[in-house]
């Protein structure tokens, strides 16, 4: 089953869920308000493959500017 990258458009919380394909885009609770105003996120693979490069800014699309063990800066 795929991991599916979710973030809370109320706190702003990412946070991942094996779900299968067909419910991917179904509204799914967030992990830390319980809210369900959350938006599946790109993958990090595949926002990586989307634009060939990653920006030059900090941060990377799996963390919000610090510091993350898949970006690693
Ligand atoms: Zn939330």
């Amino acid at each position: 089953m795929p991991l599916y990258e979710y973030v809370c458009q109320d706190c702003g919380t990412r946070f991942e869920a094996f779900r299968s394909m067909k419910d991917a885009d179904e509204a799914i609770r967030c992990k830390n308000c319980l809210s369900l105003h959350t938006r599946r996120a790109l993958s990090r693979v595949a926002a990586r493959s989307a634009d060939g490069s990653f920006s030059t800014g900090s941060g990377c699309s799996g963390c919000s500017g610090g510091s993350c063990s898949s970006c690693h800066h």
